[in-house]
Parts: C-alpha cells; sequence; structure tokens
C-alpha cells in the first residue's frame, strides 16, 4: 500500500472527468494493491468516521469518483491483475482495476470477448465499470455491464470482505446482491475481485453508414430499426455539430475519400449537406443478411446509406464515434448529459433537444447509443459562470424531458453529485426512502462516498 500526502496529487483527485470540482480537501490518497490493504484501510476508516472515495480511473462523467473534504481517496487501479480466463466457462475472474479493452484483448486469443464497452473502454477499470453500470456501444445486443457479471468480492464498510454470486450463467439463491452492487457508485462497499461472463467472437460483422438531413430523422430511423425487430449490436448516432468537431477529415483520409471538401467537415462524407450520421454494426453468422435488411428500413429516410466494405474502414468509423467526447473536450468545457427514452420516443427527444436548444440559445452537440434510446446531448461551455448557468438551465429542461418520455435522466453514467437534484423526481419519495435505508445496511456509518449516488 502507499499512501500519497503530495498535495499536488491529492488536489487533482478532487475531480473527475466531468470537471465537476469538490472544491474540499481530501485527506489522502491510498494507493492499494491487495484485499487485506482495502480492508485495513475501510476497517480504520469506519472507526473514526472518515468518508472513503474509492476511485478507478477517474473517466466518470458523474462527479461520483471526485474526493470531497476530509476523505480519504481509495485508488484500487494497481489491482489490476486478470486471474484467471476459463474458456470452457466463458468467464474471467479480475480485479477491479483491470482496464476494461485489456480484458476484452486478453480474451481474444481463446476466441472470447468481453462485450460492455464504453467509450471509454481503453482508460476505464472494470471496477468503475461494475459500479457505474457502464454501458457502451455492443450494449445494443449484449447488454450492460450488470449482464456481464456474475459474481463479485466486496469489502464492506467495517471490513468484511463479502463474496457474492456465482460462476454459473443462472442462479437464483437469496436476494441479488451482485445486482445491488453493481451500479451503486462506490456507496455500498469497494469492489476487490468480480467474475464477469465472456462472449464468443462473432464470426462476422457487418457495418453500415448512413446519413440524414438532421438528427431527429436519423433518431426516428434507428426507432425503425428496433421497431422493425432487428437487433444490431450497435447503432451509434452522431449530430452535425459532433461530426465537425472530431474532424472526420482524418477519418476521411483513412477511408481513401479525397476531392473536393475532404478536409472540411464531418456530414458531407457520404451525402452533401448530410446533417447526420448513423453508423450501425451486426454481428453473427447472419451479419451480412441483417445488415441488408437494416438497410432497407433506412433507405426510405437516409440521404445515403453504405456499407464499409473493409474492416479498417469500419474501424475507422467507429473510432470517430470513440473520439467524439475527447473531441468536444478540445472546444471548452463539456457539460454530458445522459438520458434514456423509450426507443419509440427517440425521435420525439431528439425534436425537443433541439427546441430546448434554440429556445434557450445554448447549443448542443449531440451523440446517441442510440438502439438503447440513450441521447448524450452535450453543451460546451467556456468555464465562466454565466456559461455554467445558462448550460444547468437548458440541462434541467433536458431532463424534465426526459421523464415527461417516460424515460430517465441517466441512461449509464450515473447519478453522481450532478444528477442528485432530479433523483426524487424520477423515483418518487417513497423508493428513495428504501433505497437510503438500504444504504445505512450496508454503511451504517455513512463512510462510503457520502453524498453521492442516492
Ligand atoms: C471519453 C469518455 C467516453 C465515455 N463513454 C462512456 C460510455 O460509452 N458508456 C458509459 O457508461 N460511460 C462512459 N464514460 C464514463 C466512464 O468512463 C464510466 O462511467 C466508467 O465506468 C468509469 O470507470 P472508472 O474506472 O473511470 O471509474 P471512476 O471514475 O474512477 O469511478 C466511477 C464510480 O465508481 C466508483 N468505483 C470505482 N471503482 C470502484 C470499485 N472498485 N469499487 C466500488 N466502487 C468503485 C467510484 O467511487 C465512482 O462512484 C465515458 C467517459 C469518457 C471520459
Amino acid at each position: 500500500m502507499t499512501l500519497v500526502t503530495d498535495p499536488v496529487a491529492v488536489q487533482s483527485r478532487r475531480t473527475d472527468r466531468s470537471g465537476w470540482d469538490s472544491g474540499g480537501s481530501p485527506a489522502a490518497v491510498v494507493l492499494a494493491e491487495s484485499v487485506p490493504e482495502v480492508q485495513a484501510v475501510l476497517r480504520e476508516a469506519n472507526r473514526d468516521g472518515t468518508p472513503v472515495v474509492t476511485r478507478g480511473a477517474g473517466t466518470g462523467l458523474a462527479g461520483a469518483a471526485a474526493g470531497t473534504q476530509g476523505c480519504v481517496i481509495l485508488d484500487v487501479s494497481r489491482m489490476n491483475r486478470i486471474r484467471e480466463i476459463v474458456p470452457a466457462d466463458e468467464l474471467a475472474i479480475v480485479e477491479p482495476g483491470v482496464i476494461t479493452a485489456e480484458l476484452d484483448h486478453a480474451a481474444a486469443p481463446y476466441g472470447l470477448t468481453y462485450a460492455p464497452d464504453p467509450a471509454s473502454a481503453a482508460m476505464s477499470t472494470i471496477g468503475g465499470n461494475i459500479a457505474t453500470n457502464a454501458g457502451g456501444l455492443r450494449c445494443a445486443k449484449y447488454g450492460v455491464t450488470r449482464q456481464a457479471v456474475l459474481g463479485l468480492d466486496v469489502v464492506l464498510a467495517d471490513g468484511t470482505l463479502l463474496k457474492v454470486g456465482r460462476r454459473t450463467v443462472k442462479g437464483v439463491a437469496g436476494y441479488d446482491l451482485t445486482g445491488l452492487f453493481t451500479g451503486s457508485e462506490g456507496t455500498l462497499g469497494v469492489i476487490v475481485g468480480a467474475t464477469l461472463r465472456l462472449r464468443p467472437i462473432p464470426a462476422a460483422t457487418a457495418t453500415l453508414a448512413a446519413c440524414f438531413d438532421d438528427i431527429a430523422t436519423a433518431a426516428r430511423a434507428a426507432a425503425a430499426i428496433t421497431a422493425a425487430h432487428l437487433t444490431p449490436a450497435m447503432a451509434e448516432l452522431l449530430d452535425r455539430a459532433t461530426l465537425d468537431a472530431v474532424g472526420m477529415g482524418v477519418h476521411r483520409a483513412a477511408l481513401g475519400v479525397h476531392g473536393a471538401g475532404a478536409s472540411g467537415g464531418g456530414g458531407d462524407v457520404y451525402g452533401a449537406g448530410a446533417g447526420a450520421l448513423l453508423l450501425v454494426q451486426t454481428d453473427g453468422l447472419a451479419a451480412e443478411q441483417e445488415a441488408s435488411a437494416v438497410e432497407r428500413v433506412l433507405a426510405p429516410l437516409a440521404s445515403s446509406v453504405r456499407r464499409a466494405s473493409t474492416a479498417a474502414e469500419a474501424e475507422s468509423l467507429l473510432a470517430a464515434r470513440r473520439g467524439a467526447l475527447p473531441s468536444l473536450e478540445r472546444l471548452g468545457r463539456p457539460l454530458i448529459e445522459d438520458i434514456a427514452v423509450p426507443r419509440s420516443r427517440l425521435g420525439e427527444a431528439a425534436d425537443a433537444v433541439a427546441a430546448i436548444s434554440a429556445e434557450t440559445g445554448v447549443p448542443v452537440f449531440t451523440i446517441a447509443h442510440a438502439a438503447d434510446g440513450n441521447l448524450h446531448p452535450i453543451i460546451v461551455t467556456d468555464g465562466s459562470p454565466a456559461s455554467a448557468d445558462a448550460a444547468w438551465e437548458a440541462a434541467g429542461r433536458i431532463f424534465a424531458l426526459a421523464l415527461r418520455l417516460g424515460g430517465t435522466v441517466t441512461g449509464e453514467h450515473g447519478i453522481g453529485v450532478l444528477k442528485r437534484r432530479w433523483l426524487a423526481e424520477e423515483l418518487g419519495i417513497e423508493s428513495l426512502g428504501l433505497q437510503h435505508k438500504i444504504k445505512r445496511v450496508f454503511d451504517p456509518n455513512g463512510i462510503l462516498n457520502p453524498g453521492k449516488a442516492i
């Protein structure tokens, strides 16, 4: 175990990738390297009533990993061993600090893949993914992190090591504590080990890039895929403003697209004046047939539909999607919203977000895990208080919209600190009250990530 008290290193963990700064001074950072070390830290903190903020890679977008006044930041990123891959059972047993994409790479030689792939997979940790119940691009077909977690080892607030779940794909003995810890944002226990489901690498993939006049039409097209009962592995949506920010010129070069406009904005790669791009990938033995069926659904609404002809071309398109958020971060400080709506209402939601942007005068960039109905309207501020206030005003209207459409204020990033004020409205006070009681059962002294998630 390493204790870090250097003020610069400690203060740098007052925030996470959301940019929210707690403003408080954490007491110290502990870099834990083993389960007994995590247990020792929690035992002592519980005795003294010291808050503990568990941290993986700090890529969270809701302020949940931000260190607060007087807390110990328990960084588990050094617990990063893949302990076992069991091909015959299609599972892996890992420590919490394993980087998400590294597990996927380690499974590949066995013909297996770890399906949940947040766009941050190259940086985020498995422990952080489980604590936020992260989604990702392939979740359209394979489900979010919860669907991949079979069992967990968790250290409770008093230092007790608890094992929940199992190695089997089925199992219903007792309450589902594995599910309860998944998505609990470090407020119920510290995840120190996980048994995870792996999947066979799909035999084939087919990738489509469809252009639309505007994002609402693209969103309606994505909803039409669901309505046609087709299940692509992913369906990712980017609006024109985001495509421009990503600088698709780079990707055009990779695609071998040359000539007029080849270094300008992104929307006209596949058709002049395109206002949005929908990337759809199908997979499995019938990938090509499914892609053809998707193409037939999209064609009446799209200005163009193109099938990637090589794996490199498909990867280049997906890289543009994964690079969207970092590209927007280069423009200013992004406030990233994460609403999800019933998939049939995605077009309505896209229209309403555009209307909110027009009415408030706040520019909104939109990307979406479209097949999940999960929209990320992103407001880039210049960091000034006035621009932050305007952004929150627009964000409040976007949250109200999500709830009005029967959706949620957070599809995958979590409540953290930033969305707490909207939680009671979504859950209702009875449900929220029950959640506070559950928290007290696991953590009677309230030391685990207080003030976050619920
Ligand atoms: C460019 C970019 C793209 C992103 N794309 C996606 C996306 O597609 N889908 C998505 O869902 N998210 C996405 N995110 C958000 C983020 O990557 C995820 O929330 C991720 O799961 C956080 O993992 P982390 O290791 O960084 O966790 P951290 O940020 O360190 O922590 C997040 C939360 O988990 C808790 N925690 C961390 N480790 C543990 C542990 N071992 N035990 C208990 N609690 C723990 C923390 O206390 C905190 O509450 C993106 C972020 C970025 C920067």
